[in-house]
């Protein structure tokens, strides 16, 4: 099959698909194998190796849509994102980081890198500049995330290319947020795609997992270091994740809409102070969002009206579970000072515009009629059990 050619929806379900040639079923067999046959000396299937069988179709899948030559599944986001930034970067490099990462990859950077002798600089802001100004004479690779979390804000794909290829690094992108199905950066010049795939990929809740696409070139270099390193998905839980990306196409379709709904809906609440989306003409981002992505995400975030108790109100939600992670069916709320970018330092987080009533909402495929009527009871509830004057 040619998949340049077929939608999107029929590479979430056809691509990469094993065949059952000895009952003809309808799904790809599941391969459970730790120990094959090496007759054939070229290959050696292990898991270690990411060559099983089903990790090898899942990766064609995963590859194609992200239209990349080739693709490696991890155990996990971080051990995608680790393994493929250490395969570029080794003692006295430099690495330039957007500011404004996952709280797992900005662990990953300020807790390690030194041990490792690998410099780092964040920016200090998100325009094609602001990466220029960091650059060193070791700088190797730019490394950014768009849409960011917890802000949603978006960075210049084609700006950033264009420093990395000016200067000879090598651009790096967590595409998380976005999903393949809503943002493509190989298409813009992006050398390396990561992704939590136990985020849209997934789409239940239920996986966790990793994944990298790029070229066959630097797949290859990432792939000896992940053997090394040892973060392979088991084949179950690869299978798994082969059937959640079927209807990827679909369920983030559904999100994209109900977000904006949702955007739509918050932005015109008296009670909420801001809402951050970059579907929303409002938001500072949304004439390069337009630019760059298809669909703008199911990822929002919002503050409360300062008055207003984030927490009581996060508690007061029936329908919408406040919740780790994201990206889910079911729609979840959370919040960043407590959870996601605890770690930072109060004033890190406040340079950064993250509030301690900032609450990330990951919208899921409800209808957006239930979760508005769960808001409004939140607020309702919320206000009677606080009655401040709502003028401020
Ligand atoms: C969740 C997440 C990660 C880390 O993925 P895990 O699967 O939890 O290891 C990385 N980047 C982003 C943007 C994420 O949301």
């Amino acid at each position: 099959m040619n998949k340049k050619d077929k939608g999107i929806n029929t590479i979430c379900t056809h691509v990469g698909q094993l065949e059952d040639k000895q009952y003809k079923g309808a799904v790809s067999p599941l391969y459970m194998s730790s120990s094959y046959a090496f007759d054939d000396v070229a290959v050696k299937r292990y898991p270690r190796y990411f060559n099983t069988p089903n990790q090898e179709g899942l990766s064609k899948k995963i590859a194609a849509l992200e239209h990349a030559e080739s693709a490696l599944i991890f155990g996990s986001g971080m051990a995608a994102v680790s393994t493929s930034l250490m395969a570029f970067l080794r003692a006295g490099d430099h690495v330039i980081l957007q500011q404004t990462l996952y709280g797992g990859t900005y662990n990953l950077i300020t807790e390690e890198f030194s041990k490792y002798g690998i410099e780092y600089t964040f920016t200090e802001g998100w325009e094609p500049k602001d990466f220029e100004a960091k650059l060193k004479e070791n700088t190797k690779v730019i490394y950014i995330e768009t849409p960011s979390n917890p802000l949603l804000t978006i960075t210049d794909l084609e700006g950033v290319v264009r420093i990395a290829k000016k200067y000879g690094l090598i651009s790096m992108i967590d595409n998380t947020f976005a999903s393949p199905i809503n943002q493509n950066p190989i298409d813009f010049g992006i050398d390396v795609v990561l992704h939590s795939a136990t985020k849209y990929m997934g789409g239940h809740s239920d996986i966790c997992a990793g994944a990298v696409a790029s070229t066959a070139e630097y797949i290859e270099q990432i792939f000896h270091l992940a053997k090394n390193f040892g973060g392979s998905l088991s084949d179950y839980t690869v299978w798994l994740l082969e059937r959640s990306i079927k209807t990827m196409g679909l369920r983030v379709k559904a999100q994209n809409e109900n977000a904006l709904t949702m955007a739509n809906f918050l932005n015109d609440l008296g009670d909420i102070a801001t809402v951050y989306y970059p579907g929303l003409s409002s938001h500072k981002d949304h004439d390069i969002a337009k630019k760059q992505m298809k669909g703008f995400g199911g990822m929002l975030s919002f503050e409360l009206k300062p008055h207003l108790d984030a927490s009581l109100f996060q508690k007061s939600l029936k329908l919408i579970k406040p919740s780790m992670s994201l990206a889910g069916v079911e729609s979840t709320v959370l919040s960043p000072t407590q959870t996601s970018h605890a770690l930072m330092t109060p004033e890190v987080r406040v340079g950064q515009g993250i509030s301690d009533g900032l609450i990330r909402f990951s919208v899921g495929i409800e209808e957006p009629e239930d979760l508005m009527e769960d808001i409004e009871q939140a607020l309702t509830h919320i206000k009677t059990k606080n009655p401040i004057s709502a003028d401020n």
